[in-house]
């Protein structure tokens, strides 16, 4: 093996305008891809979206030695077959689809701790004719664990390089550097030598199945390969982008087979986990018993069915308590400098349009964004510490059960816990399911939970309308709790309905390991936490700023001539009253009156529809109180709790507040998340039934409410 390390530089590597070879970073979930490719990169980390996608990828050019590579980083996949979107990505890259570049390197990541797994996707790529280096990561665990590989020996084994190295604390990755550097200038060498050995009466169909795909997949080698992987893999369905001709023959041949009575699937695990068993027993030794011990300890508590539980209850508890409180500081101090920029342009600009365009416009706008990033920020650190110290997993596992009796998946969690700080980016998150009808299902309930953008809704309603305590009992935060309880509930009822409805589909057991425990790292979390919350400041916050602004246009025009006013009417109220707003408000009114709202409720409410914040600024403009409002407003408050209808009774009642805030509980009053959902489905099916079903059900729901509380004789 060390012979293949002697570094014969070839023109095209060491010619820095000449293409670099392109290394695609491939391997498990948490095998450490991106840290190592951090480790490799070091500062010259460029970030892009995968081409068809807004999946954010990194590249990097690396220079070894005079040599340079572009290395990519993928997404994690168990296999070559995989079906969930992330997996998806790597696979396409790995073929060259999609408008992908073929690769021309493999760096396989494998976390050593878990080799059976990382080598059975080195086995799949290496087979394809790819040239192939495998890093064997995680050294540093292995060691402690007392598990010991024979690298040479494995190498001669696979016919590729491989290294073990640690992305931690850095070990082997000068070597790494060199010997894919060298991939990349021998490609012929550094093909593996490993084939699925099958039984004859497979070989027609594998070879009818290469015929197939020839002209569709790139590539000069591992055909045969290519032709398994297809069998395998192709699949018709309305997000396959194979073309049509090709999907029609593959699946003659699979039905061929399984007429035959043969399971292609079956046999292709069965020979290659032989061999790697086969192989791996001469080659790895490890001491049992030591360094687990801590994390099966950890687990007879943690995923335990009462105390698992009771822990999860806790942790809840903490993480939502904390998730208000710590982000409240943070809150006050943007609310305080935004309102500090408005005065200045007040106070600096001349009266008038533009000086109400920008303080009424774009400062709302964007202080309507950025008021979020707290909470946004901290819930993502919160789940990233999860995810990453191994917890997440267990939660799963715990979860499941619930999970599964209203017909979600286990995984489903992350997403629903995530859509309590915003749905976009919980839209997202489904990715990591890999059933279609669990994304879906999962899609369709997560924007029933609680987002922080129906918080400042919920407050000033609370707060303007509810007392605070009724015989010593907090009632205000007794709504408040109650709301979350009720989107908690609403989400599983809902799901269990639709699972049972409109995405009827088979249960299927999770199939779920349970990763070591480990340290979160700094740096995983918080690349983490930026990744998400840039999906809600590039995805809502631009449609929330958009809509403040098209919002101000309707409430300020036309202009009414507010110097021809009887003396009795204040200029702000007659312009709201004379604008495109109020025509639209009043227009909305007769669908509105039974569930209590009149048409300045109905002025907010239009603008809710685009992103549901914009309420309380808007209230704040209809009730002369300026646009730069928050929901602590004092002025805001009893400005709501004093209007008065034209016959003088009150326009808001606690029996209306409570009817408006169950609207907002329910209605799919988020631009930015039917925009999500269209682009993970690819068709406007999904979020035009969303939109149907969450507003119909919110407008019975208020109409409930509020009917029935006036035949009770509330408000
Ligand atoms: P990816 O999903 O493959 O991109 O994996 P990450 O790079 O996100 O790493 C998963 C976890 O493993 C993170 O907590 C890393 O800090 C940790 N990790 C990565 N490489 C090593 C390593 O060599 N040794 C140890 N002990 N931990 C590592
Ligand atoms: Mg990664």
């Amino acid at each position: 093996m060390t012979s293949l390390v002697s570094l014969k530089r070839r023109p095209r590597s060491s010619t820095p305008e000449g293409p670099a070879p392109r290394v695609l970073v491939l391997g498990n979930p948490n095998a450490g891809k991106t840290t190592l490719f951090n480790r490799l990169a070091g500062a010259n980390l460029r970030v892009g979206n995968y081409p068809g996608v807004t999946v954010e990828h990194a590249e990097a050019h690396v220079d070894v030695d005079g040599a340079r590579l572009l290395l990519v980083d993928l997404p994690g996949t168990y296999s070559l077959c995989g079906r969930s979107s992330e997996e998806r990505i790597a696979i396409h890259a790995v073929l060259g689809l999609e408008g992908h570049p073929p690769p021309d390197v493999i760096l396989l990541v494998g976390d050593v701790t878990q080799i059976q797994r990382s080598l059975y996707l080195a086995l799949q790529a290496s087979e394809l004719g790819v040239p192939t280096v495998v890093a064997l990561n995680m050294a540093d665990e292995a060691e402690k664990l007392g598990i010991d590989v024979d690298v040479v020996g494995l190498s001669e084994a696979l016919g590729l390089s491989v290294v073990a190295c640690s992305a931690r604390t850095g070990a082997g990755l000068d070597d790494l550097r060199r010997r894919l550097v060298w991939a990349g200038s021998h490609p012929d060498a550094a093909r593996g030598t490993f084939r699925t050995e099958l039984p004859v009466e497979y070989g027609a169909a594998i070879d009818a199945a290469e015929q197939v795909v020839a002209g569709w997949l790139p590539g000069t080698h591992g055909g045969r390969a290519r032709g398994l992987w297809a069998l395998m893999s192709v699949e018709g369905g309305e997000d396959e982008l194979t073309p049509a001709s090709v999907v029609h023959e593959v699946i003659h041949v699979r039905e061929g087979l399984s007429e035959a009575g043969l399971d292609l699937d079956l046999e292709v695990a069965n020979s290659r986990y032989a061999w790697l068993d086969e192989t791996l027993s001469h080659l790895l030794t490890s001491a049992p018993g030591r360094g687990r011990d801590l994390s099966d300890r950890l687990d007879g508590v943690l995923i335990h069915p009462v105390w698992g539980f009771a822990v999860f209850v806790v942790l809840m508890t903490l993480l939502f308590q904390g998730l208000f409180s710590w982000s409240d500081p943070a809150i006050g101090v943007i609310e305080t400098v935004f309102g500090m920029m408005s005065a200045g342009v007040t106070s600096t600009l001349p009266e008038g349009l533009l000086a109400d365009f920008i303080v009424g416009g774009l400062i709302a706008g964007v202080g309507g964004v950025v008021v979020f990033l707290p909470q946004i920020l901290l819930l993502f650190l919160l789940i990233g510490l999860m995810e990453d110290s191994g917890y997440m997993a267990r939660v799963a596992y715990l979860m499941d059960r619930i999970m599964r009796s209203v017909g979600l998946h286990g995984r489903a969690f992350v997403p629903m816990l995530s859509g309590f700080a915003c749905a976009v980016p919980a839209v997202l998150a489904t990715r990591t399911m890999e059933r279609r009808r669990d994304r879906y299902l999962t899609m369709m309930v997560v924007p029933l939970t609680t987002c922080s953008a129906r918080l400042p809704v919920y407050t000033v309603l609370i707060a303007a309308l509810f007392p605070a305590a009724v015989g010593g009992v907090p009632a205000q935060g007794l709504v408040l709790s109650g709301m979350y309880f009720l989107s908690v509930f609403t989400a599983l009822a809902a799901a269990a309905v639709l699972g049972r409805t409109v995405l009827k589909g088979r249960r299927e057991p999770l199939l779920l390991e349970l990763p070591p425990y480990r340290l979160p790292r700094a740096a995983t979390v918080l690349r983490m936490m930026w990744d998400r919350s840039k999906v809600f400041l590039t995805e809502a916050g631009t449609v929330i700023l958009v809509c403040t602004i098209v919002l101000w246009g309707l409430l300020t025009f036309p202009r009414v001539d507010v110097t021809a006013l009887p003396g009795d009417i204040a200029p702000e109220t007659a312009q709201i009253e004379g604008s495109y707003a109020a025509v639209l408000g009043k227009g909305l009114e007769p669908a509105i009156a039974p569930l209590g709202f009149d048409w300045t409720i109905g002025i907010g409410l239009i603008g809710s529809f685009a992103a549901r914040e914009v309420f309380v600024a808007t209230m704040g403009v209809v009730y002369g109180v300026g646009g730069d409002v928050d929901a602590d407003s004092d002025t805001l408050r009893e400005r709501i709790r004093n209007q008065k209808r034209a016959d003088g009774a009150p326009i808001y009642t606690p029996l209306v507040g409570l009817s408006l805030m169950i609207f907002f509980a329910f209605a799919a009053q988020c631009m930015s998340t039917l925009a999500a959902v269209k682009r993970e489905t690819k068709s406007w099916r999904w979020p035009v039934f969303l939109t149907v079903y969450m507003t119909v059900l919110a407008y019975v729901a208020s109409l409930i409410v509020y009917q029935g509380g006036r035949a009770l004789g509330f408000g």
